[in-house]
């Protein structure tokens, strides 16, 4: 959702860890400038797409403290991603002890709430080997870069999304729909142009067959009277952290949360009286004021920011910031 602020994700921290993978071992955490990166021409990754990454952020809570949030969650998918790539796994107490070091040593960026340190971890195939296609990269290159980042929205306020619904063309393919790795946005990148260009629509909610599954880089979430309703996790879309946090909420608000497959039809005849929001965590939860279908424009509720996406989005602000107490045990402090 890069197009509402233009300034989200052009910054950056000074330091980050690294860790090179060679011969199967991982070389010890190394602290770096963030600069230039030396790579080969022949980079398995430039050639063959070996890479992933994660994203998680970093909040300054109301004490003055900065928090990580959900970090395990994080570390534990950026491990399927790789896994799922053929790249190496990084082991979790490596990538959790690199994440934490990076944070700690950019603390001094966390920007008060409703600013953030978004942290972005990334894994290359780095081996020189055009030759590479059919074997993965025997070399890889972990780093973890972090970036201060303002209101997602610019400005403090909240504003309604337009979106399209691509009821044909995928996202991606179903062995990489759970996967977080730059050739899904490179398939997905198309289709969003086309999109924006011909109607004005910042986000495409994919549905290839008339079933939903997220939008480009966000998980769809439904809040009506009957409750929450969102698409049940079968490794098309990508199981988001705040997509789960969500719903963790709101089940604890007393919500009836529904998981399960969704269509089109179903999100029409849901827009009259209810809310469409997209979760992730650069945006936390955005809502779709205008959906276009079949290329009509239709108002979800009165077109404008609904009382539940807004009541859930502060919901899950307050425990990011310790505003709220942190009862599932989402967030672990960084000291300086
Ligand atoms: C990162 C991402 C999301 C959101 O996941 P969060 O864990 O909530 O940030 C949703 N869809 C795609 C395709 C993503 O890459």
């Amino acid at each position: 959702m890069s197009s509402v602020s233009k300034k989200f994700g052009k910054k950056f921290g000074e330091r980050m860890a690294t860790s090179r993978w060679s011969s199967g071992e991982w070389a010890p955490l190394s602290m770096e400038k963030v600069e230039e990166l030396s790579l080969h021409p022949a980079s398995h990754v430039l050639h063959y797409g070996s890479a992933c990454f994660e994203g998680l952020k970093t909040h300054r809570g109301v004490d003055g403290h900065a928090r990580i949030f959900r970090l395990d969650r994080h570390v534990e998918r950026m491990r399927r991603s790789a896994e799922t790539l053929c790249l190496p796994i990084p082991p979790s107490e490596l990538l959790t002890e690199m994440i934490l070091a990076t944070v700690q040593a950019n603390v001094h960026l966390v920007p008060d709430s409703p600013g953030s340190l978004y942290v972005r971890p990334t894994l290359i195939g780095t081996e020189p080997n055009i030759g590479g296609a059919l074997s993965p990269a025997g070399e890889a290159l972990l780093f973890i870069l972090c970036s201060p980042v303002g209101d997602y929205f610019g400005g403090g306020g909240i504003r309604a999304l337009r979106a399209t619904i691509e009821r044909e063309k995928p996202r991606t393919t179903p062995r990489f729909g759970g996967v977080k790795a730059g050739a899904n946005y490179a398939m997905a990148l198309g289709v969003t142009v086309e999109a924006k260009r011909r109607l004005g629509a910042e986000q495409v909610i994919f549905a290839p067959g008339g079933r939903i599954q997220e939008a480009g880089a966000s998980n769809l979430l439904l809040f009506g009277p009957a409750g929450v309703l969102t698409p049940e996790v079968d490794g098309s879309f990508l199981e988001g952290v705040t997509r789960d946090s969500i719903l963790t909420l709101a089940r604890d608000l007393g919500y009836e949360v529904a998981e399960r497959p969704v269509t089109v039809d179903e999100v029409l005849d849901w827009i009259p009286k209810g809310e469409i929001a997209l979760s992730g965590t650069a945006a936390v939860l955005a809502p779709v004021g205008t959906l276009f279908v079949n290329g009509e424009e239709r108002s979800v509720g009165d077109g404008g920011v609904g009382p539940i996406t807004l009541k859930l989005r502060q919901a899950l602000m307050d425990v990011q910031t310790a505003r709220s107490e942190d009862r599932f045990g989402w967030t672990r402090v960084v000291e300086a």
